[in-house]
């Protein structure tokens, strides 16, 4: 079930979550008058097809926070949605995507190639790359809201082990978000509960 998380009185948004039964991995929408922010399309249940059928007169825009197929699970299904664009950070990212290896589902016996048609090189979120989960790793920032990816997380959930991991590139992504992210800001992650960047 999609769930309602917070609003914006401001500029009149939702942020709506859906947990899958998949690793847990968190989804995202931002809900806006004129589009459909959709934040790492882990695997939907047909309730999650449902609710998106609902706002088929908006843009959706998909965002994937990094390559493992975990978190764009179901993304080739969403693309097939009418007027859905995929925002791409760069060739390689795409690449990853539908690398088996790359995205780890060939190790999981449930290969998962990513292919988005149409594009989006332009970005409503601001788009900040952090490698070291994941060579392909990103953080994207909405007003005062991180989507942590896999990347800030709860550090029960951190994996660093993992092929493409890189210790020393997750300090300098940490590092780099620390300079950039404002005060107050919260952390919606790719697992568990959401947080205070500060606190973490
Ligand atoms: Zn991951």
């Amino acid at each position: 079930m999609v769930e309602p998380l917070f609003c914006n009185i401001k500029n009149n948004s939702t942020l709506y979550r859906y947990i899958s039964d998949m690793f847990g991995v968190c989804s995202y929408f931002i809900l806006e008058q004129d589009k459909l922010i959709i934040i790492d399309p882990g695997k939907f249940d047909d309730s999650v097809f449902a609710w998106l059928n609902k706002f088929n007169n908006l843009r959706n825009i998909v965002y994937i926070t990094h390559e493992h197929f975990d978190h764009h699970y179901n993304a080739n299904k969403v693309f097939d949605l009418e007027n859905t664009y995929f925002f791409s950070p760069s060739e390689k990212f795409d690449i990853a995507l539908r690398d088996i290896r790359k995205n780890l589902s060939f190790y999981y016996n449930d290969p998962i190639e990513t292919v988005a048609d149409s594009k989006m090189f332009e970005s409503f979120l601001r788009v900040i790359k952090t490698p070291g989960h994941s060579e392909e790793s990103y953080c994207f920032v909405y007003d005062n809201i991180l989507f942590g990816g896999d990347t800030i997380i709860d550090k029960k959930y951190l994996v660093l082990k993992l092929p493409g991991s890189n210790k020393n590139d997750y300090e300098n992504s940490i590092n780099l978000l620390k300079e950039q992210l404002v005060k107050d800001s919260i952390v919606l992650p790719g697992h568990g509960e959401f947080f205070d960047f500060e606190k973490w």
